[in-house]
């Protein structure tokens, strides 16, 4: 049995990964945490994912549940992550990440704690959006340099990073395909006298509102045509699922950083 904890377990991901862990063999919830200024603390964390009562108590503070747990599922927001990771190292335990929004300093220290324990790390934990990393990759190479490239996502009202992590590491896997750096060729968000479209440009648009869970489109645009591959969530099941996935596959591996793809063995 793979001893997980689950972190921002009061939040939209932290209530779906507590049902997704009571959903999987194999696998149990030893602990659960939420900010330390919460009023959650000491709540069940059963009942607070609507389950009932599962006797795990929510914890503010890392360090008191660290002997707790194998595999820590992080769903929060950057600093909160940064903490619980260097917590993780320092303990030898290790740690799947699904926040998103990190400034590349936060990124570069997040990964460092790989020296130390396993990480796994992706953008969108979904099987299905893995897949489609795999298929944009495929497309981006044979389609080249002949087609535009652009990225739609849209989100419900209450995220707050933007463009989406998935969206951005779409735009990784398109970059890598037609051999491109994304830092070099992005853009995000047109408004005035543009000009005209540069050929190389990678351009990302973004949606928010109501309570979308997380669509994605690419667009290949040539002369005569246009290819679009997208990818629709209709429900955090499908991310939580993958990330308990991981989980199980990470507690048996040494340190280092690992990916989704990774875990599917794409
Ligand atoms: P949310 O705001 O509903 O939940 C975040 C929770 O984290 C809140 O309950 C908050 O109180 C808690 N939190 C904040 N700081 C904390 C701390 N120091 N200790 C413990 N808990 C803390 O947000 P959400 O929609 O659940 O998304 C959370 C993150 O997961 C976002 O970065 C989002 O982009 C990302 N996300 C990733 C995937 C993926 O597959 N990788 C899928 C969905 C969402």
């Amino acid at each position: 049995m793979v001893r997980i904890a689950v972190t921002g377990a009061a939040g939209r991901m932290g209530k779906t990964l507590i049902e997704a862990v009571a959903l999987a063999d194999g696998a149990e919830l030893t602990a659960a945490l939420e900010r330390p200024d919460s009023s959650l603390v000491g709540a069940d964390a059963g009942e607070l994912a609507g389950l009932g009562k599962n006797g795990v108590t929510i914890a503010g503070d890392i360090n008191a549940v660290i002997n707790d747990f194998d595999v820590l599922i992080d769903f929060t927001a950057p600093a909160a992550t940064l903490a619980n990771a260097a917590a993780c190292a320092a303990a030898g335990k290790k740690i799947v990440i699904g926040t998103t929004g990190f400034t590349p300093e936060q990124e570069q220290e997040l990964l460092a704690n790989q020296a130390a324990t396993a990480l796994c790390k992706a953008a969108n934990f979904s099987t299905g959006v893995n897949v489609t990393l795999k298929l944009l990759r495929q497309a981006a190479e044979i389609l080249g340099d002949d087609y535009d490239i652009e990225i739609y996502e849209a989100h419900h009202r209450h995220k707050v990073d933007a463009p989406s992590g998935t969206a951005l590491a779409m735009g990784e896997a398109v970059a890598a395909g037609v051999r491109r750096n994304l830092r070099e060729v992005a853009v995000y968000g047109r408004e005035g006298q543009t000009g005209a479209r540069q050929r190389e440009t990678i351009g990302f648009a973004t949606v928010r509102g109501g309570d979308v869970v997380g669509d994605h489109t690419v667009m290949f645009m040539a002369d005569g045509e246009r290819v679009e591959i997208t990818h629709k969530a209709s429900s955090r099941m499908s991310f939580a699922r993958g990330a308990v996935r991981a989980a199980s596959w990470l507690a048996d591996r040494p340190a280092g950083l690992y990916s989704m793809q990774d875990v599917l063995g794409l």
